[in-house]
C-alpha cells in the first residue's frame, strides 16, 4: 500500500513554529553573538541544590516517586505558598509536581478543556500558551493588551472576547515578554470579570519572586478565587533550574485530581534527583533568590535607562527578567530590526510579533545576562540605531 502524504494529525501539521526557536536558528555558527535573547537566568543553579541532588543519587534514589510528586516535597511547597503568597493547599490532594511549569499548562488545559471550549489568551505571552490549548482540542480566543495600557489587559476587552463556549483566561503576571505586572487593584477587576462569566483563571505565576518594586499578589490570594484559580508556577525562573525541568500546580481538588490523571499516564513522575534538589531550594533557596533578584534588579535599571537614552522607548518593567522597548522610532518592522541588529552588530533580540499581534513595534531584550554583556549589548545597539 502507498505511503500516505503525512501521518500527522492535522492539528499537529498545522501548528506554527515557535517565532523564538525560528529566530535562534538563524544564529546557528555565527561568533561573537551576544544573546539578549534567552529566556532563562544567567546563573548556575545555587550550590547547595546542586549538592542535594547529588547527595540524592549517592543515597540511591532513583526510583519513581509517587505520581504528584515527593511528600516532603509538596509539604514544602503547600509551606511555601502559605508563607509566602499567603493561599493553602493541601499537600496530598492539591499540589502535583511536574516537569516545569510547561506540564503544568499543558495537563491543566488538557485537564479541563472539551473539545471547541474557548480559552482567552492573554497576548503578548508565553509562546506555548495558544498552541497548548489548540493541542488540548480548545479554541485559544487571543485578546491583545495595548501598549497604551502597558500591556495590562483590561475586562472591558475580556468582555468583548467571552462567549458561551469560554471555560478559562490564561494570565502570566509578572509577564513574559514585556514584564508587565497587574497591580492587586487590576487583577481584582481581573477576577471579577472570571466571577461573573463563571471562568477559571489559568494563572502563570512562575516570575512571582522576580519582582522588583511592590509586593505580588497571587491570584489564588484574592477573596473567592482560590476556588477558580489554576496556579501554575515552578523552580526554573527564580532558582535558575531551567534545566532540571520542575515545576509544581496548585489547584482545587477536583481539577487536581483530573490533572493527575493525565500526569499518571504521560509523565508518572518528575525526575527523583530534580525533585531533592527543588525541595533543598525551596527549604534553602531564599537568600539565593534574593541575590540573584538584586542583581536582575540592578541590570534592570541599568538598560532601562540605556534603551530609553537611545531612543527606544522602553517602560520599566516591574517584575521578570525582559524589557520590551518600542522599535516603532526606527521605522522598521520588529522581525526586520532583530534580523538587521543579528547581522550587523550581532546582537540576538525577540522580534515582538514572536508573542502576539500587539507585540509588533517591539522586541523583547532579556537581561539575564552578566553586566559587561549587557553594556557591549547596549554600545552595539547604539551604534546600530545611530546608522540607521
Ligand atoms: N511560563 C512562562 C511565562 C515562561 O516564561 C516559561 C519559560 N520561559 C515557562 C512558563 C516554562 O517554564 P518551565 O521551565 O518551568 O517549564
Amino acid at each position: 500500500m502507498a505511503l500516505k502524504t503525512s501521518y500527522l494529525a492535522n492539528h499537529v501539521r498545522t501548528l506554527k513554529p515557535s517565532g523564538i526557536r525560528r529566530f535562534f536558528d538563524a544564529t546557528a555558527g555565527m561568533t561573537g553573538v551576544i544573546s539578549l535573547g534567552v529566556g532563562e537566568p544567567d546563573f548556575v543553579t545555587p550550590w547547595n541544590v546542586r549538592e542535594a541532588a547529588i547527595q540524592s543519587l549517592e543515597d540511591g534514589y532513583t526510583s519513581y516517586t509517587a505520581n504528584a510528586g515527593i511528600p516532603a516535597l509538596r509539604e514544602e511547597i503547600a509551606n511555601y505558598m502559605n508563607d509566602y503568597f499567603c493561599v493553602s493547599y493541601k499537600p496530598e490532594s492539591e499540589i502535583i509536581v511536574t516537569v516545569g511549569a510547561s506540564e503544568a499548562i499543558d495537563i491543566a488545559l488538557r485537564a479541563i478543556l472539551n473539545p471547541g471550549e474557548e480559552v482567552l489568551v492573554v497576548e503578548p505571552c508565553f509562546v506555548s500558551y495558544a498552541p497548548l490549548v489548540t493541542m488540548a482540542g480548545g479554541v485559544p480566543v487571543t485578546v491583545q493588551a495595548s501598549a497604551e495600557n502597558q500591556f495590562k489587559i483590561h475586562p472591558e476587552q475580556l468582555e468583548r472576547a467571552v462567549t458561551d463556549r469560554t471555560k478559562a483566561i490564561m494570565i502570566c503576571s509578572p509577564n513574559n515578554p514585556t514584564g508587565a505586572m497587574l497591580s492587586r487593584e487590576e487583577m481584582l477587576r481581573i477576577a471579577a470579570f472570571a466571577k461573573a462569566h463563571d471562568l477559571l483563571i489559568l494563572s502563570d505565576e512562575i516570575y512571582a519572586e522576580l519582582v522588583y518594586d511592590d509586593i505580588y499578589t497571587s491570584f489564588a490570594a484574592l477573596e473567592g478565587m482560590r476556588e477558580r484559580t489554576i496556579l501554575v508556577s515552578g523552580f526554573s525562573k527564580d532558582l535558575a533550574m531551567t534545566g532540571w525541568r520542575l515545576g509544581f500546580v496548585c489547584a482545587p481538588e477536583e481539577i487536581t485530581q483530573g490533572m493527575l490523571k493525565i500526569h499518571q499516564y504521560a509523565i508518572m513522575c518528575a525526575s527523583t534527583m530534580a525533585q531533592h534538589a527543588g525541595l533543598e531550594g525551596l527549604k534553602n533557596g531564599r537568600k539565593d533568590v534574593n541575590e540573584m533578584r538584586k542583581s536582575y534588579r540592578q541590570r534592570r535599571n541599568y538598560i532601562v535607562e540605556s534603551l530609553n537614552e537611545m531612543g527606544l522607548s522602553c517602560h520599566r518593567p516591574e517584575g521578570a527578567f525582559y524589557t520590551f522597548p518600542s522599535i516603532r522610532s526606527t521605522g522598521l518592522s520588529s522581525e526586520d530590526f532583530a534580523h538587521r541588529l543579528l547581522e550587523n552588530e550581532k546582537v540576538v533580540v525577540v522580534p515582538g510579533n514572536a508573542f502576539g499581534e500587539s507585540g509588533e513595534g517591539y522586541v523583547r531584550c532579556s537581561y539575564a545576562t552578566s553586566m559587561a554583556q549587557l553594556q557591549e549589548a547596549m554600545t552595539r545597539m547604539r551604534r546600530f540605531i545611530a546608522q540607521l
